[in-house]
């Protein structure tokens, strides 16, 4: 199948990071075969993973860059259940590249064109910015998933945000759609938490999706752990709420 969301959100530390790692290895536990790419220069998803993002031979910067053939920027983690492409500083210098190079906007979609076949899900990991890395995964993804914080200022990031998947659509992907817009850090005895919430049901309807991602402890610890929260604690609500996840988008394919 092959299909590819770019997780994204030009806000920084709404859980883009968290949800990139947590979905991935969800998916992967209802055994689909799942590759994470990591987009961003912070490098958070592949430690996230248990990889040394400065070790690597090769990372997100050689695949867009194509200075080897794609397979061999994919680590496989076998003990995980998935595979990962890195992320680290080396992509900031892939920005300037980028900007000179010949179809710049597409390079991921056409470096993932051989391999996607290999996968039933790519995830993709965006930066907190609209920069050149977040345009080629809104180029190469089939959709987007946008985690949001349930705060005040929320909304107003939110139609930002949409008028640019619209100038997408009606410019470089117009098959681009969006996949769902996922509440995270959930609290639900805040009452602002609640109002946002509701704003955003009434407004997006069924594109948000209906599992809520719990503020959990637990979610913030796996990380340091070198570990998706499902192999760090597999009881917690923060494990549970990605199972879910990954339960909602599986259904959703199969109507
Ligand atoms: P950036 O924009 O910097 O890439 P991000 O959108 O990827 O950030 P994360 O790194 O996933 O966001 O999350 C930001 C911080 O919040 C991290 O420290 C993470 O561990 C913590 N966090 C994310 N989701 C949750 C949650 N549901 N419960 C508790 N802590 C969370
Ligand atoms: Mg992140």
């Amino acid at each position: 199948m092959g299909k590819i969301i770019a997780v994204t959100n030009q806000k920084g530390g709404v859980g883009k990071t968290t949800t990139s790692v947590n979905l991935t290895a969800s998916l992967a536990a209802a055994k689909r075969r799942v590759l994470l790419i990591d987009l961003d220069p912070q490098g958070n998803a592949a430690m996230g993973c248990g990889i040394d993002k400065q070790k690597v031979s090769h990372s997100s910067y050689d695949l867009l860059l194509e200075t080897v053939p794609a397979s061999e920027t994919i680590i496989n983690v076998p003990e995980l259940g998935f595979a990962v492409v890195a992320g680290n500083s080396d992509l900031t210098a892939a920005e300037v590249h980028l900007m000179q190079a010949d179809r710049r906007e597409r390079r991921l979609a056409d470096v993932l064109l051989p391999i996607k076949s290999q996968f039933d899900y790519i995830l993709i990991d965006c930066p907190p910015s609209l920069n050149m890395l977040t345009l080629n995964a809104m180029v190469a993804a089939n959709s987007v998933l946008i985690p949001m914080q349930c705060e005040y200022y929320a909304l107003e990031g939110l139609s930002a945000l949409m008028s640019t998947l619209k100038s997408i659509q009606n410019s470089v992907n117009p098959e681009l759609y969006l996949e769902g817009i996922l509440r995270t850090m959930y609290d639900d005895r805040s009452r602002l938490t609640k109002d946002v919430s509701e704003q955003l049901v009434e407004y997006f309807g069924n594109k948000v999706f209906r599992t809520c991602i719990p503020r959990n402890i637990r979610l913030a610890e796996a990380p340091s752990h070198g570990l998706p929260v499902l192999n760090y604690d597999k009881t917690s609500r923060g494990a549970v709420a990605y199972i879910a996840l990954a339960g909602e988008l599986i259904r959703k394919e199969k109507n």
